[in-house]
Order: C-alpha cells, then structure tokens, then sequence
C-alpha cells in the first residue's frame, strides 16, 4: 500500500517561505491537504501571488503574512495574526561568512536572531494552540551545521547548533502531549540561490556544471548529489504523520552522509 499522509483541516506556517526550501515545504505541505501560511519581510504583490498559486494548484486556503523574523514582536504577532497553528516549520534563516575577529557584530546579532530566536518566539505563542486543538507539529530546519562546524560560520553554526538543542527541549517539554518536535538537518540544497552561484563559480575555476557541483558545492556531501526542496517537503510531511508520532526530538539528517563521516 503507498505510503500517504493527509494534513486536511491543518493549518501550517512556515516561516521564511517566499523562496527556497521554506517554499518547497509549504507546496509539500498543501499538497497533503494543510492549508498554509507563507511569511517573510517583505510585502510585495508577487509574494502574495506565491499563495494564490498554492491556493489554485492545491485547493487549499493559502495566505502570505508579512513579518520580520528578525524581531521578537513580529514572529509573535505572525502566529497570532494567522490565528490557528498545527504545524510550525521554522525556516527562516541567512548566512555571514567571516573570521570570527573579523565578524561584524550586527550580523552575528541578525543570524542568532532570524536563524535562533525567532523560532523560539513562534514557538511559544504556537504551543498553546496546537495544546488547545490536541496536535502539533513543531519542525526546525537546522543544518548539517547543526551537528558539525565550518570555519568562518560562527554565528550560523551557532545558531543552527542552538536549535537543534531547543529542539530537544521542546520535544521534552511536550513529550506526554499529541505534540512533536523535531529538526531537519539538511546538507547542501538546489536552491534557486545556490543555482545562481554556478556559473560564476564555472567562470572562476574553469570548469563544468558537473565539476562545479562534485568538485567545489558539494566536495562535503559524499553523494556528491544535492538534497532537494521536494525532499525536504516530503521530509517534513512524513514527521506530520501518523507515522511520525513517536519521533521526538531527534535532528533528521537529509545531507547526503555529510555528517556520517
Ligand atoms: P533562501 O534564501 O532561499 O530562503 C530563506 C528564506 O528566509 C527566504 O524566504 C527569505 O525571504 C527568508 N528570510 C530571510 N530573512 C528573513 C527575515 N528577517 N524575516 C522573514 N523571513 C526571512 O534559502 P534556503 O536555502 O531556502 O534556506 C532556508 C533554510 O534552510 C535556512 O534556515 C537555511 O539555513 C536552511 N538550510 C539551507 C541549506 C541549503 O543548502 N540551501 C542547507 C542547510 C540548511
């Protein structure tokens, strides 16, 4: 029998879900049945367009709310504003690359703050609800760096390390309810972002596509193959199933055996 999940009548944010995996995850998840809600900073007409998508593809309710996970009062009110919360994906997340005595202090505050503490707030106006409708599902998208270390990542190995910690605090905490909590760690993602960097990166080492990606992107992941948005919403269906219930607190390695080694 194939293996299928319904998510109808569930209402997910997914915070950070304009692009990238965050929209990977949201289609995944209306393609289950959830109706969703999409975030980030901005407010412009193609992110709402985005929901309207989902809404029109899927047949689910699908909405976009503007809100700056880089503030406490905002990832708040997003939870509020959605008024209903089943499923959290906390998603949002940036990157700085620099020496640690080099690194600007207002990055290594914005990447603990929308890679950390963000969640932390979503979480906390999220759990009586899910508690008041009898389910939920929490899901943080870590990193491989939230298991191991790169140079020059201070602050996002930091913040990725951190959560997958809360992670297991939440679990905890929520341990003898209908509640879960668990983190995605991903390894390097085709995302349309990491997409534009080839071929720059071709350019710079005069090399193919394939070498680019096996050589340079991907010289951590032993696959040698990109994790996938589609994966990762697969990935995070599966942990809103049945299926999933009795796994708690674990970080979900979907890195290729990056961190196997
Ligand atoms: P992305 O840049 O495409 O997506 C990041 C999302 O976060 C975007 O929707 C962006 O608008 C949003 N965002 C950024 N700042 C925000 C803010 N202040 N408020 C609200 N939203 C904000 O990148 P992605 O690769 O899809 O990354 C998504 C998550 O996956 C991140 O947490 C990232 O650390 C994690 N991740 C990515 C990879 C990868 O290889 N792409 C690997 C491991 C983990």
């Amino acid at each position: 029998m194939a293996f299928t999940v319904s998510l109808t009548g569930k209402t997910a944010i997914i915070t950070g879900s304009n692009s990238g995996i965050g929209l990977g995850v949201a289609r995944q998840l209306a393609a289950a049945g959830a109706d969703v809600v999409l975030n980030s900073f901005t407010d412009r007409p193609e992110d709402h367009a985005l929901a309207a998508d989902i809404a029109a593809e899927f047949g689910v309710t699908a909405r976009y709310i503007r809100a700056d996970m880089s503030k406490g009062e905002d990832c708040r009110a997003l939870i509020t504003q959605a008024g209903r919360c089943d499923i959290l994906v906390n998603n949002a997340g940036i990157q700085h690359v620099a020496p640690i005595d080099e690194f600007p202090v207002e990055k290594w505050d914005a990447v603990i703050a929308i890679n950390l503490s963000s969640a932390f707030h979503t979480t906390a106006v999220a759990l009586p609800m899910m508690r008041a409708a009898g389910w939920g599902r929490v899901i943080n998208i870590a990193s491989a760096h939230g298991l191991t270390a790169s140079p020059y990542k201070s602050a996002y190995v930091a913040a990725k390390h951190g959560i997958v910690g809360m992670t297991k605090v939440v679990a905890l905490e929520t341990a003898e309810e209908p509640i879960t909590c668990n983190a995605i760690c991903p390894g390097y993602v085709l995302t349309p972002l990491v997409e534009a960097q080839i071929p720059d990166t071709m350019a710079k080492y005069n090399m193919s596509r394939d070498e680019v990606i096996k050589k340079v992107m991907l010289e951590r992941q032993p696959s040698r193959e990109f994790a996938t948005v589609g994966q990762l919403g697969d990935t995070t269906v599966f942990l809103c199933s049945d299926a999933a219930a009795q796994i708690t607190g674990i970080a979900l390695s979907v890195d290729g055996g990056w961190t196997a080694m």
